[in-house]
This record gives C-alpha cells, sequence and structure tokens, in this order.
C-alpha cells in the first residue's frame, strides 16, 4: 500500500532506481492519491512532505508536445525535475535530453541513453565538464562567447557546436538572456573565430525565458536565428541544428495556451526553415513536461493569529516545506498559488489573510511573496498543492537539517498504452 511506498523513500545516493512505483487504481487521480494518503496518515506520527509525481502525466504531456509540435524533436531539461524515474520514462518515451552539467550527464548516460540523444545546453560550462563531454561522445554543446570557443578548442575540439542567441525575454516570468546569448551582432564575429580554432558550428539556439507570456517572441528569435544561419554558411559551417529552447507553458491557468504557442511557432518554421531545407529542429521543453506531473502535500507544523492594526485578523502559517524545499521558486511567481486546504468545514468558514513560512530559521523562508486567502487552520493539517513538478525537487536543498520531500512515483494505463511497463527482477524494477 501507500504507507510502505513512502517509507525510506529518501533517495539514497548510488541507489539508482527508486522501487517506490506504485500502481494508480482504475479511476483514481494522483490528487485523489494524495488525499487518501493524507487520510491514512492522519492516526499516525508521520507528517513529513512529500509528493506525488503520476508518470501517466508525464507521458500525456509528451504525446501533446509531439502531437502540436510534430516538426520538433523534444530534448527534455533535466535540471526541471532530475528524478530517477522521470527521466526513466522520458528514455523509454525516446525524448532527447538538454544536460547542464557533468552530474546530468552522467545521470543521463547512466540509463544508456546514446550520447547523441543528449545536447550539453549550458552556454558556460567548467573545462573538466567538457573533457567529460568529448570523452563520453557528448558532441552538441552551446556556446555564447569567444571565450568559450577558446575551452571547446582546447578540450573538445570534435564538438558540434550551437550558438546561442540572446531573445527578447523581458516578459517572461523567468528571464535568461541576461545572464545567456550573444547579440546578433556578435554573431558574425563569433563564427568566423570558431573557424578560425578549427571549430564545426552547426546551428543556432536561444531561450525565451521560462514560462514565457508572448509567443511573439519566438517568432522574432526564429528570425534571428534565420540570419545567423545565414552568416554561418557564409563562414563555411554547415548549419544544420535549430534549437528553439524552453519557454512553453507548464499549465493552462494563466498566460498563453500551448497550442497558441504551438500555432506562432509552426509559422515561424515554416516561414524561416522550410522543411525542405533539411535542418533539424529540436526544443528543451522542462516546465511543459513536468509542472503538472506532481503534486505536493504539506503539514502546518505551527501557527499564530496577529491582530492587524485596523483589528481584523491575520494568521501565519508554519509549514514543513518552503523556499529552501519545494517551493524555491515562490518569491518569483506573479501570484501566490492557492492550496487546496485538506479540512471538512460545516459551512462555508470565513477567509483570513495568511502568510505561508517555510519550516526553517530564516526570515525570508516563506513560500510567497504575498499573503494567500485561507480559512483558519490548525497545527497538524494538511495543504496540498497541485502542479509541483517543475523547479521544485530539483532546487531543494537541506538547509536547517529540513529534508527535501520524499517522492512517490505512480504509472497507469496511460505509459502502459504507449509501450512502457515495469518488470522486477532480482528485486530491481526496469520498465519494458
Ligand atoms: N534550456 C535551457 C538552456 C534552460 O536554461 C532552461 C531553463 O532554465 C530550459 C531549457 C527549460 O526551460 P523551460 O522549463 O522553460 O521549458
Amino acid at each position: 500500500g501507500m504507507s510502505t511506498c513512502l517509507e525510506g523513500l529518501k533517495e539514497a545516493h548510488g541507489r539508482p532506481w527508486p522501487k517506490e512505483l506504485i500502481a494508480l487504481g482504475p479511476e483514481e487521480s494522483a490528487q485523489q492519491m494524495v488525499l487518501r494518503r493524507i487520510q491514512e496518515l492522519s492516526d499516525s506520527d508521520q507528517q513529513d512532505p512529500f509528493m506525488l509525481a503520476d508518470l501517466d502525466i508525464l507521458a500525456s504531456r509528451h504525446q501533446a508536445f509531439c502531437q502540436a509540435l510534430p516538426q520538433v524533436s523534444p530534448f527534455y531539461a533535466v535540471k526541471c525535475n532530475s528524478s530517477p524515474w522521470v527521466l526513466r520514462v522520458l528514455a523509454a518515451l525516446g525524448t532527447g535530453f538538454d544536460c547542464a552539467s557533468q552530474v546530468e550527464l552522467e545521470q543521463v548516460l547512466g540509463l544508456g541513453v546514446a550520447p547523441s540523444r543528449i545536447i550539453y545546453a549550458n552556454p558556460c560550462k567548467p573545462a573538466s565538464h567538457i573533457r567529460y563531454a568529448a570523452r563520453h561522445g557528448v558532441q552538441l554543446l552551446t556556446f555564447d562567447s569567444e571565450e568559450e570557443l577558446t575551452k571547446v578548442a582546447q578540450h573538445h575540439p570534435g564538438a558540434r557546436l550551437l550558438l546561442r542567441l540572446r531573445t527578447q525575454d523581458s516578459q517572461s516570468i523567468f528571464p535568461l538572456s541576461t545572464k545567456f546569448g550573444a547579440s546578433l551582432e556578435a554573431c558574425g564575429h563569433l563564427l568566423t573565430s570558431a573557424r578560425d580554432l578549427g571549430l564545426a558550428v552547426v546551428g543556432a539556439s536561444f531561450h525565451v525565458g521560462s514560462n514565457c507570456q508572448t509567443p511573439q517572441s519566438f517568432t522574432q528569435a526564429i528570425a534571428d536565428c534565420r540570419c545567423v544561419f545565414e552568416m554561418g554558411r557564409g563562414a563555411g559551417h554547415d548549419m544544420s541544428c535549430l534549437d528553439i529552447g524552453g519557454g512553453f507553458p507548464g499549465t493552462e491557468d494563466s498566460g498563453p495556451k500551448f497550442e497558441e504557442m504551438a500555432r506562432v511557432i509552426s509559422a515561424a518554421l515554416a516561414q524561416d526553415f522550410p522543411e525542405e531545407r533539411g535542418v533539424k529542429v529540436i526544443a528543451e521543453p522542462g516546465r511543459f513536461y513536468m509542472e503538472s506531473v506532481c503534486t505536493a502535500a504539506v503539514n502546518i507544523i505551527a501557527k499564530k493569529a496577529v491582530l492587524e492594526p485596523g483589528g481584523s485578523r491575520k494568521l501565519m502559517y508554519y509549514l514543513n516545506d518552503g523556499h529552501y524545499g519545494s517551493f524555491r521558486l515562490g518569491h518569483r511567481e506573479p501570484v501566490p498559488r492557492v492550496p487546496i486546504v485538506v479540512k471538512e468545514f460545516c459551512s462555508e468558514p470565513p477567509l483570513f489573510p495568511c502568510t505561508l513560512y517555510g519550516p526553517t530559521c530564516d526570515a525570508s523562508d516563506r513560500l510567497f511573496l504575498e499573503d494567500v486567502r485561507l480559512p483558519e487552520l490548525d497545527v497538524g493539517d494538511w495543504l496540498v498543492f497541485p502542479s509541483m513538478g517543475a523547479y521544485t525537487s530539483s532546487m531543494s536543498c537541506s538547509f536547517n537539517g529540513f529534508l527535501p520531500a520524499t517522492i512517490c512515483y505512480t504509472m497507469g494505463p496511460q505509459l502502459r498504452c504507449l509501450g512502457v511497463g515495469v518488470e522486477e527482477e532480482a528485486g530491481n524494477l526496469t520498465l519494458i
């Protein structure tokens, strides 16, 4: 049952595949299972935070991506959520992988994924990680500076490089272009420098910023890449790969719809990279694949009520997961998430402004910068946050000794439909 599956879930290093993979009941959603688990826990003293990852949703997201953008090959961004079962399922489904470091490369190569299915998409890499990529046959690398070219020439002369372009991403919830990307004006020089160093540039890449709010950012970036392709060919490079990065929405709650974004991207690709040119188009989706996969359950461990100057009541809840755990990006989300309250009320309860604090001794350890409106709750009550799969477990640490939430994985008919099943052999679960 679920109680055993959550025991000992702390993912020990060197234990590659957690065995805690469970099948959902026929009519049960992951969210229902979380609620059932909370009910089971109510009589115990086990109140640690946990996450449930529904691998069936992951499979559906992959299908949705491929359906909307059939001309684009997804290279899943491992940084978004590097849980072993997530990577396993994606490897079985046949995606490629975007890795940001040696450890991520090791993780993906360790699954038996061919190095040709990996892009090392960090424009500023440590030399030792570049050497690791070279030793293991990972050839596709991104760069955005002269200095990176010098390093690659020294440590990985056989690399196939994508020039990362700066984008107009100020509208994204998480912009990236202040840190990464060459300006269009700088590209000509970088392309000739690469040639002079004997390096092969094979295309261009960009990232419109995570959770992009303006699909037109893709149109502009794709048009810019077309210029880079022309410059590259002019400099003697064989330009054959376009990488449109990530930035796709994780849920449909707010912001542009994925289908709308896919239409804009398809139109831009048809315009600037028509299929008959034979350019391979790849993407690095993270949030789109993972956000809706995980549901987080957190417990109220302490509570204070205060009277505001005007006499109104305000509540402070202290939770056992927070900014140093699954809610690292909460400070940067435009509106706070409102959790599902796991408590029965006789009638519609009054709502109070509530500050949600995490468990550490850091005063800035709060889930969101703004208060949320919730009913009066008690120590021991549970809050459930859906859509917590993107940039949550992969960003959590053990500050103050609070361990990252344990993750339990479920799979069901969707994965089996796609031909992914599970087999147990000598105590190890493997996907078949
Ligand atoms: N690729 C690169 C280079 C990134 O930096 C990121 C996110 O930071 C991603 C892909 C994934 O982006 P998203 O989760 O918005 O799809």
